[in-house]
């Protein structure tokens, strides 16, 4: 996660509920991304570390479990730097140009000049960082699978130039050579669509290509799918995208819940701003008046009951705002009660590791040093694939 500042509880639903729940299913590694954060804030740097550490409060009041993951800061694992800068030299630029957040993000952070190398290169970045874990499954949302994919091209990238064992390339060129003239010539300019431009359907055609040639061995058409895929030894697994069913929390004004909006909960606010925001909320601007019926399906309240009622408030929302049988607070009421309810021991827990920095730096100097040791390995191993482990 980008150290940006404090969560609000679109992070919590969002985000963090589904964390909680993976400790327990994976061995997960959550992560302070403040390199990331430098990407977009390079002229305020100084900024970071409180970002930084109001994460971490965050994650732990949410219950992320220092017992059942690992925890840690980005930039104390200079392993994730060490692997970003190796994979960069055989990362083709077009790979980050198409990444769509590139664009995107330099259109809608127009007042920053985003024509860094450092921002083109995050998604590479974010690459090392998965990798250097050789992770099985991320969780992300919908508008990082993009990234998830690049890692994985990124990945088979590196696999197929460093994988390969000693005499692959030769038994490879022999199977191609069998194929005739012809077939050797597609399969090759196929697999170069392929490995440049990521052209899955320049994959198909060259595996179908494979798939149907009479005068090679099993044991060539194996070595061809390897050599199309990357080939050899995996040193880094491609990663899936983990998509998770993430309760959405709607902003106080129904769009989606944003600090840039101003439309938030915060993760640690106290029970009487949660109340008078709540109260402030806009409802369907049919119901002028008490007497005025409206529609719930106009009101971004009716998007909380969607949260956090069960079928009987529903029901009772339903029938008193279309009949003008309940005014607009009463409707609230229930919300403000659950969204209050939600936080406090949040808030608690927030505050009790507010009063101990000491152990929240504990954590993460232990959840580095776990990190380090799992980096370490991985870059052991690229290393040595890469020829430099002198
Ligand atoms: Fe919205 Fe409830 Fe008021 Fe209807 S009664 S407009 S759903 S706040």
């Amino acid at each position: 996660m980008r150290a940006t500042g404090r969560l609000h509880m679109g992070h919590y639903h969002g985000v963090l509920k589904n964390w909680v729940r993976l400790q327990h299913e994976y061995e997960c590694f959550f992560f302070v991304a403040d390199w990331h954060g430098l990407t977009t804030e390079y002229e305020n740097p100084q900024k970071i570390e409180q970002h930084v550490w109001d994460l971490v409060i965050d994650w732990l009041a949410a219950g992320v479990n220092p017992g059942s993951a690992t925890l840690f800061i980005q930039s104390q694992v200079p392993e994730h730097a060490e692997l970003h800068l190796l994979l960069s030299m055989m990362t083709p630029l077009s790979w980050l140009e198409r990444v769509p957040t590139y664009k995107d993000q330099q259109e809608k952070l127009r007042e920053k000049d985003l024509s860094t190398y450092g921002f083109l290169g995050y998604p590479l970045l974010q690459s090392a960082d998965i990798l250097a874990y050789r992770a099985g499954q991320v969780p992300v949302g919908a508008d990082q699978v993009a990234h998830v994919e690049l890692t994985r091209e990124v990945a088979r990238r590196f696999n197929h130039l460093y994988g390969r064992e000693p005499g692959f390339e030769e038994a490879v060129e022999a199977a191609i050579k069998k194929m005739g003239k012809k077939q050797a010539k597609i399969y090759t300019n196929h697999r170069r669509q392929y490995q440049e431009k990521g052209d899955e359907s320049a994959l198909e055609t060259a595996r179908a290509l494979v798939d149907n040639q009479q005068n090679i061995t099993l044991g060539d058409k194996e070595r061809l799918y390897g050599d199309l895929e990357g080939g050899g030894k995996v040193i880094l697994p491609e990663p899936q995208a983990l998509l998770t069913k993430a309760s959405k929390m709607p902003g106080l004004d129904g769009q989606k819940m944003s600090k840039s909006y101003g439309n938030f909960i915060g993760m640690r606010e106290e029970a009487g701003e949660i109340e008078s925001k709540i109260r402030r909320m806009p409802t369907d601007p049919a119901r002028v008046r008490r007497t005025d019926p409206g529609n719930p399906q106009n009101c971004p309240v009716w998007q909380f009951h969607m949260v956090y009622s069960d079928d009987t408030t529903r029901q009772w929302v339903q029938d008193g705002c279309t009949s003008a049988g309940i005014g607009c607070l009463d409707c609230k009421k229930p919300i403000i009660e659950a969204v209050q309810e939600e936080v406090e021991p949040i808030r608690k827990r927030a505050e009790e590791h507010l009063r101990n920095p000491d152990l929240v730096r504990t954590i993460v100097a232990e959840g580095s040093e776990e990190a380090r040791e799992a980096a370490r390995a991985t870059l052991e191993e690229v290393r040595g694939a890469m020829g430099l482990n002198y």
